[in-house]
């Protein structure tokens, strides 16, 4: 491995990974990947409040499902670690006083209900409070009061945070690997928080600290951070450190209308915004996944990776290694990515088509083992074949295949009604006597012989087909009705026709 390129993926545990996440670690994994380089894993816990027990390991699970492997991460070669920033805590402190003693930040005092009624003078007269270079000198902070005055209410144990005193009339450039040069006048930024009066750092500094100390070399984050930029590439000057390269991602929008997918739009639309289903500890609310619904990891990433990036070809199906070789930064888009729920069944569907019969035979054989039916993978791997075409999940199987399995329970009504004559119970005896008679029950031998039986006797097709189909299926569904009869058997096929006659005859 290079450490020529060495990226994190940095979620807050605050809840499940939602699929934008999912999709950042993988831009990140792609692009450490191919490069040779690092993808680490940083939990950004610093925020106690918001802080959700199983959330941490949730989107360790998330990643391991869709096969993003994690090189550095907690308690995963800690070549810098602790990667959890509640354990470092310590480093952070030590840091945010440097910059203090530097005169790049200062302790301010101003209690919330200070900072609140500021607030409301300033919008009273159509103004909005900003803490800044223009009144920072006039508030609670160390940069107005007097030195003992400072001293004095430190020692006495007054709460304070600590603020990043932006430059005054600065002009500075950041450049986004994929928006290109943006130009910031720093009179427009506000005196961010950078330490907390809990002790504890805010997100802007301790994701610099430990960007800088875990020697990232590209950050590569949602778009919701390039307002964050400014003060960021302004910490590493204050620092004296060289900042990362930065690349902000476009957001992924709902499939209708305009906006953000957010967390909530979930279940409510009607697909998962989640790869893996999630109970909310504290409300027990479950929300859907894409792994429980049926979703191959395959297809949920090769979608996701095509929101908000273009290989510049025509080409949609990408495996994770042709998409560790084709991807490039400079081919994200800049605006945001439309998810569609259509698109994303039609990528599974597509990796439906490329699995092997053992494999989804495999995986058939799970769902026919809960009905408690179990054939010999031989029959499975068969019926498989017959009927993936039309599935775009596993799960659809039972539905395309029951009657490869058990007898009709019941007949589609509709279907009944059209095909089901007063002559049909007559047909369909005689039918069964040739059938009986047919000693080479090979699909191709059966459809010769019944359909020259057909010819024969002067009938349509459909009067004996749709009635046979309907005996077999219960609907007028499925494959090939003499491949059904192959599969199923001879002695099984003249049951069905003598259940459905029985049955059928009695409406
Ligand atoms: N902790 C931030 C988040 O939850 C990380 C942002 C960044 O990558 O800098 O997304």
């Amino acid at each position: 491995m290079s450490d020529l390129v060495r990226v994190r993926f940095a979620p807050s545990p605050t809840g499940p990974l939602h699929m934008g996440g999912v999709r950042t670690a993988l831009f990140n994994y792609l692009f450490a990947k191919k490069y040779d380089g690092t993808f680490i894993l940083r939990i950004e816990d610093t925020d106690q409040t918001r802080y959700v027990a199983n959330a941490e390991q949730y989107i360790i699970d998330a990643l391991k499902w869709c096969n993003i492997t994690i090189d550095e991460g907690p308690n995963i070669h800690e070549k810098y670690g602790p990667y959890r920033q509640s354990e470092r805590k310590e480093i952070y402190k030590k840091y945010v006083d440097e910059l203090v003693a530097k005169g790049c930040a200062y302790y301010a005092f101003d209690s919330s209900d200070d900072l609140d009624k500021h607030r409301k003078d300033h919008e009273e007269k159509g103004k909005t409070f900003i803490y800044n270079w223009h009144n920072r000198n006039k508030l609670q902070n160390s940069l107005a009061l007097a030195e003992d005055v400072v001293s004095a209410k430190i020692k006495n144990g007054e709460k304070y945070v600590i603020r990043f005193k932006s430059p005054e009339n600065e002009t500075i450039q950041l450049v986004d690997e994929i928006r290109g040069t943006i130009t910031i006048d720093t009179n427009t930024l506000d005196d961010k928080v950078l330490f907390k009066s809990d002790g504890m750092p805010t997100y802007h500094l301790a994701n610099i600290v430990d960007d800088h100390l875990m020697q990232i070399s590209h950050v590569i984050r949602g778009e919701e951070w390039l307002p964050s930029l400014p003060l960021h590439i302004l910490l590493y000057k204050a620092f004296g450190w060289n900042p990362p390269k930065f690349a902000h991602l476009p957001l992924i929008l709902k499939p209708v209308g305009k906006g953000k997918l957010s967390k909530r739009d979930g279940d409510k639309l009607g697909f998962p915004v989640f790869p893996l289903a999630y109970t909310n500890p504290k409300s027990g609310e479950v929300s859907s996944g894409y792994k429980e619904e049926g979703y191959f990891p395959e297809a949920f990433v090769n979608m996701l990776a095509l929101l908000g990036w273009n290989p510049g070809t025509e080409q949609e199906i990408f495996s994770m290694e042709q998409l560790i070789a084709a991807f490039e930064l400079g081919r994200v888009s800049k605006s945001g990515a439309k998810f569609s729920p259509d698109k994303t069944k039609w990528f599974n569907q597509q990796y439906l088509q490329q699995k092997s019969a053992t494999e989804l035979a495999n995986l058939y054989s799970v769902i026919l083992e809960n009905r408690g039916i179990s054939r010999e993978m031989s029959y499975v791997k068969k019926v498989v074949a017959l009927v993936k075409e039309r599935a775009v999940f596993v799960s659809d199987f039972w539905q395309l295949s029951d009657f490869f399995f058990e007898t009709p329970k019941a007949y589609d009504p509709k279907a009944v009604k059209k095909q089901w004559k007063e002559n049909t119970p007559s047909l369909m005896t005689e039918v069964g006597e040739v059938i009986q008679n047919i000693d080479d029950f090979t699909s191709e031998n059966t459809e010769n012989l019944i359909k020259e039986w057909i010819t024969k006797k002067e009938i349509g097709f459909g009067k004996v087909m749709q009635p046979l189909r309907l005996s077999l299926v219960g609907a007028l569904k499925g494959p090939h009705l003499f491949d059904i009869m192959e599969m199923i058997g001879k002695e099984e096929t003249i049951h069905r026709i003598e259940v459905a006659i029985k049955e059928l005859s009695q409406e």
